[in-house]
């Protein structure tokens, strides 16, 4: 069980391997760990059984043996039935080891399941990251940390291997807490970027002169610089790509919801969040939701 520093070598389970699971396994395999990969796709695992993972039928068995076990799961309730359903991680694993939550969930819910981790002596962190499936490929994802410090003195070097920046947040459940303030302004300003654009469009500005004078100016931000949503102003942008994800409108719309009820059982009011959410939702009400979350411009876009 890890106390000293995890090396490569040690035995990790990875459970859930959609748009960030997978890129994020296939670079602790490359970094020489011993992966045993779950997810309840089994198309899902395909790839990296073929680059070297060992397969899982289950969570359970995915965390037999593991001394590190890794969810990326879509959210709370996914990552509580991986972890304490009736085939889930916990019953198998062992005093000692640590599970770390990657995924965006709500702070109750990671301080609960810390607790119930705790309960059979393993150390759990929340850490959620930022950056989009190209940072988990290429290692730059920033991975906020909620739970004991010393836990993640031990699992640095493998964090150190799917981020650029690891930052300690606080106990457990302050990690998720950070990234739902973060998700509050990106999910935001990506409606700001859009209202931007439809009436620019509407007053015939030349879109691309509008990325190049607004990325030097005021309204400078990532949603405008990663998401100009109008083709031909930025090559890597979803619009380029009929809005393939990049990053859902469904998990941005999940992402606000989870900001707001934690705010409502703070007593804090974010009115834009919650006009921002209805935009998010009403994307998946049209067919939208599996879109990048800058497709929220399509709801917004008048034609000329
Ligand atoms: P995704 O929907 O692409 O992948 C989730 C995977 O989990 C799927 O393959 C699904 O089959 C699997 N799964 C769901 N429930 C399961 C269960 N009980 N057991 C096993 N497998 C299960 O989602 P994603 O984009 O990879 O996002 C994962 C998390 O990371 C989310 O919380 C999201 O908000 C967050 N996130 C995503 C991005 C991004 O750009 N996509 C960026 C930062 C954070």
């Amino acid at each position: 069980m890890p106390e000293t520093p995890v090396m490569p070598e040690t035995a990790v389970a990875f459970i859930g391997l959609g748009t960030m699971g997978r890129p994020m396994a296939e670079r602790l395999l490359a970094a020489g760990y011993r992966l045993t990969v779950h997810d309840r796709l089994p198309e899902a695992v395909k790839d990296l059984v073929a680059a070297g993972a060992a397969p899982a039928a289950s969570a359970r068995e995915a965390a037999t043996g593991a001394e590190v076990a890794i969810t990326m799961l879509p959210n709370g309730p996914h990552v509580r039935e991986a972890l304490t359903g009736p085939d889930g991680a916990l019953a198998a694993l062992r005093p000692g080891s640590v599970l770390i939550d990657m995924s965006t969930i709500d702070p109750p819910t990671a301080q609960e399941l810390a607790r119930t981790a705790s309960d059979q002596g393993v150390r759990m962190l929340d850490a959620p990251v930022s950056g989009s499936s190209a940072g988990a490929a290429d290692g730059t994802l920033t991975v906020m940390v909620g739970g004991d410090a010393g836990t993640l003195a031990e699992v640095r070097p493998l964090l150190d291997e799917l981020g650029g920046r690891i930052v300690h947040c606080g106990g457990n459940g302050a990690g998720v807490s950070v990234k739902l303030a973060n998700q509050i302004i990106a999910g935001t300003s990506m409606v700001a970027v859009a209202e931007s654009y439809a009436l620019a469009r509407r007053l015939g500005v030349d879109p691309r002169l509008l990325f190049d004078v607004v990325s030097a100016s005021s309204g400078d931000c990532w949603s405008l610089r990663t998401r100009p949503p109008v083709p031909g102003v930025l090559p890597s942008s979803p619009a380029e790509h009929d809005f393939r994800p990049g990053f859902k409108g469904a998990l941005m719309c999940k992402d606000l919801d989870l900001a707001l009820a934690t705010a409502a059982a703070h007593a804090v009011d974010l009115p834009v969040t919650l006009r921002a959410r209805e935009l998010y939702a009403r994307m998946s009400e049209e067919g939208l939701g599996e879109r990048d979350f800058s497709a929220v411009f399509t709801l917004l876009a008048t034609e000329d």
